[in-house]
C-alpha cells in the first residue's frame, strides 16, 4: 500500500512519524533505518552512555512495541540506496522497493574523515556518531591510557570530560585559534578551556597536523605543524559533521550544504521533505544548517503538518545543551554577527548574553537554567533586556517575562 516513507532513522525520522501518529494520520508509514536498532538519542553518547551511566535501552527514543501499537512499518538494518522522485520509488539496498505518496527525508549527518584514508584505517583511530562507535571506543577507555583527540568542537571536549572523570591521559589539538571556534564565542570558550585545564586536559589550540606517524596499523602519534610529536594509545577525531545528501543528490534534488527545503520542509521536489541535520533551510534571510537535537524536533514536525496540509512553517528558534564535567552549557538563539556580549555572573551561575547592533541575540548559560529559560523566552518574544540590567547580579532577570 502506498503511505509516508520517513528514511533514517534518527531524532528528525522519530519526531515526523511521531508528529504524524499525534496529527491523527492513520494512513500507511513507513520508516527505513540504516542503523541495525530503532531509533535513540545520540546527546548521551559522549556523556552518560560512554561514562558507563545508562544502558543502550535507555538510549530508544521508544520502546519496540510502540511501532508496533502505532501501526507503524519499520525496516531496521536496510540503507535505502535509489530513490526515483518522478515514480515516487526508494529501493533499499536488498533491492526492496517502496512506493511512497509523500517522502521524508531524515538522513542525518556523518562524521568528516582526515584526508588520509591510511590513517581513517588504523586500528585505533576513532570517530563519535553511533552507538558502535561509542561501544568500540569504550573498550579503550577503561585504564590509564592516553589519548589524543584531534578537534576542540563540543563532541571533542566531551570525550575529554569522560575520558578525564574515567582517569586517562587526555590531549586535545585544535587546528584553529581557538577551541569551539566555529560554534561559540571567544568568552564562553575560554571559560571552557579553564574548565579543562583545571581537569587536567592538556590543550594545544592554533595547532594543525603536519604528518602522521604509524606502526604497521595502528596510528602511534601525529607531528604537529609547531615541530612536536604527540603519541597516544589511540585517537578521537572530532572535526565537524558532513550532511548526508547522497540519495536525495542522486536523485536530483537541490543541494546547498544540505538537502535545500524551504520553510514548510519542502525540497525542490513537492513530494518530498526533509528535516534535522542533513536540510538547509531559510533563517532570517540566510539560509543555515542546524546541527542539534532541538532542530531536528522541531523542523520534523513543521513538515509533518505540512505533508498533511497544514499550514506550518518553521521559525527556528535554535537550542542546544552540552554537559562537560560537572557543568551544563545551554544555548538559546544564534550569536552569529554579534556586536557586544555581556557577562552575567551570579556566584556559579554564568551566562553570555549576545547582542546584535543593539539587539539581542542569543544567550549561553553555564549551569544557570534560570538565565536560559529567560533568554530563550525573550527571544522568542524579540525582546531585548537592557545590558546594564543583565550586568547587575541583583536584577532579577525572572522579572523581564512580566507583563
Ligand atoms: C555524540 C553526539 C553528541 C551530541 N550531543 C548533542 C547535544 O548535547 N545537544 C544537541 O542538541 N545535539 C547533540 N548532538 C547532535 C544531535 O544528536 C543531532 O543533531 C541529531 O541527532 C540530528 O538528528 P537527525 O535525525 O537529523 O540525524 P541523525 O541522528 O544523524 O540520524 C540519521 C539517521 O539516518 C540514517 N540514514 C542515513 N542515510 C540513510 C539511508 N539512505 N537509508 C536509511 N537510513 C539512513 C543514519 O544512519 C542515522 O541513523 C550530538 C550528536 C552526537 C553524534
Amino acid at each position: 500500500m502506498v503511505g509516508i516513507v520517513a528514511v533514517g532513522g534518527g531524532q528528525a525520522s522519530f519526531s515526523f512519524v511521531q508528529k504524524l501518529k499525534a496529527l491523527g494520520h492513520k494512513g500507511v508509514i513507513t520508516l527505513v533505518c540504516s542503523e541495525n536498532c530503532i531509533p535513540y538519542q545520540r546527546p548521551p553518547l559522549s556523556k552518560k552512555f560512554l561514562l558507563g551511566d545508562m544502558k543502550k535501552e535507555q538510549l530508544f527514543l521508544r520502546p519496540e512495541s510502540y511501532y508496533q501499537d502505532n501501526g507503524i512499518n519499520i525496516v531496521i538494518g536496510k540503507q535505502a540506496v535509489k530513490l526515483d522522485i518522478n515514480k515516487r520509488k526508494i529501493e533499499l539496498e536488498d533491492g526492496f522497493k517502496l512506493t511512497y505518496k509523500k517522502l521524508f527525508l531524515g538522513t542525518g549527518s556523518s562524521p568528516r574523515k582526515l584526508p588520509n584514508k591510511i590513517i581513517n584505517n588504523a586500528k585505533n583511530v576513532y570517530y563519535v556518531r553511533n552507538i558502535k562507535d561509542i561501544q568500540a571506543i569504550s573498550k579503550q577507555f577503561n585504564s590509564k591510557r592516553s589519548l589524543l583527540i584531534i578537534g576542540g568542537g563540543y563532541i571533542g571536549l566531551e570525550m575529554a570530560a569522560v575520558a578525564r572523570k574515567l582517569g586517562l591521559e587526555v590531549t586535545i589539538i585544535e587546528a584553529q585559534e581557538r577551541i569551539l571556534k566555529r560554534v561559540s564565542s571567544e568568552i564562553t570558550a575560554s571559560f571552557f578551556r579553564n574548565l579543562h585545564s583545571k581537569n587536567g586536559v592538556r590543550i594545544r589550540e592554533n595547532v594543525g597536523v603536519k604528518d602522521f606517524i604509524m606502526e604497521r596499523d595502528h596510528l602511534k602519534g601525529v607531528l604537529t605543524d609547531k615541530g612536536e610529536n604527540i603519541l597516544a594509545d589511540f585517537f578521537v577525531v572530532g572535526i565537524g559533521i558532513e550532511p548526508n545528501v547522497e540519495l536525495a543528490e542522486s536523485a536530483g534534488l537541490e543541494i546547498q550544504n544540505g538537502i535545500f527545503v524551504d520553510d514548510r520542509c519542502c525540497t525542490s521536489n513537492p513530494n518530498v521533505f526533509a528535516a534535522g541535520d542533513c536540510a538547509n533551510f531559510p533563517y532570517q534571510g540566510e539560509r543555515i544548517r542546524l546541527e542539534s537535537v532541538g532542530n531536528a524536533i522541531e523542523q520534523s514536525e513543521v513538515a509533518a503538518n505540512a505533508i498533511l496540509g497544514n499550514s506550518a512553517h518553521y521559525n527556528a528558534l535554535p537550542w542546544f545543551w552540552s554537559d562537560q564535567f560537572h557543568v551544563k552549557l545551554q544555548i538559546a538563539g544564534l550569536n552569529a554577527g554579534y556586536t557586544e556580549v555581556v557577562e552575567r555572573i551570579d556566584g556559579e551561575r554564568i551566562s553570555h548574553w549576545y547582542y546584535r547592533d543593539g539587539e539581542f541575540k542569543s544567550v549561553d548559560a553555564i549551569n544557570d537554567p534560570i538565565s536560559y529559560m529567560v533568554g530563550k523566552k525573550l527571544i522568542e518574544r524579540g525582546q531585548t533586556p537592557d545590558p546594564k540590567n543583565i550586568r547587575s547580579v541583583s536584577f532579577n532577570v525572572k522579572s523581564l517575562l512580566r507583563g
